[in-house]
């Protein structure tokens, strides 16, 4: 689970508010809303950190091509997203995006919980696998013993 699927278009909830600042807030990387944004200082595009950080490792240019960026962080367009709200998918938690990024990084406790039901349920195909492979050693070596016995 990555923080995007806590924060994007499906869990906002102000729509409205939404599609008033939708332009400002939408990375030209990801497409998604803006996470931790950085701008460019020369085209004044605003990006995720992640994004950029990443663009950077693949072009000396903005990916709107300017040359030599600088990038900062981006106030303006963290109080806007400031004003959006989310809701998350996993426990119905309603909050601003400040405290959605936080109920990601913290971890929401259902979906901790989704989490290890899921690996529960996935336990005892482990053990059937191992089953299997413990039965044919089992045959194997009663087969050789059978034979040592001869
Ligand atoms: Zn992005
Ligand atoms: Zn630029
Ligand atoms: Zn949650």
């Amino acid at each position: 689970m990555e923080i995007e699927d806590y924060i994007n278009e499906k869990t906002v909830i102000n729509d409205k508010n939404y599609n008033k600042v939708k332009d400002l807030i939408i990375c030209l990387i990801c497409q998604n809303i803006i996470i931790d944004p950085l701008m460019c200082m020369i085209c004044k595009n605003t990006f995720c950190k992640k994004c950029i950080n990443q663009w950077i490792k693949r072009s000396p240019k903005c990916p709107i091509k300017c040359k030599n960026p600088n990038y900062q962080e981006s106030t303006k367009k963290t109080e806007i997203l400031s004003k959006l709200k989310f809701k998350c998918n996993f426990c119905n938690n309603i909050s601003e995006y400040n405290a959605m990024k936080n109920h990601f990084f913290s971890g929401c406790e259902n979906f901790k919980n989704i989490k290890n039901s899921l690996e529960e349920k996935e336990k005892p195909k482990k053990d059937k696998k191992f089953q299997k492979i413990e039965n044919k050693k089992g045959i194997l070596e009663s087969k050789y013993r059978i034979k040592s016995k001869k």
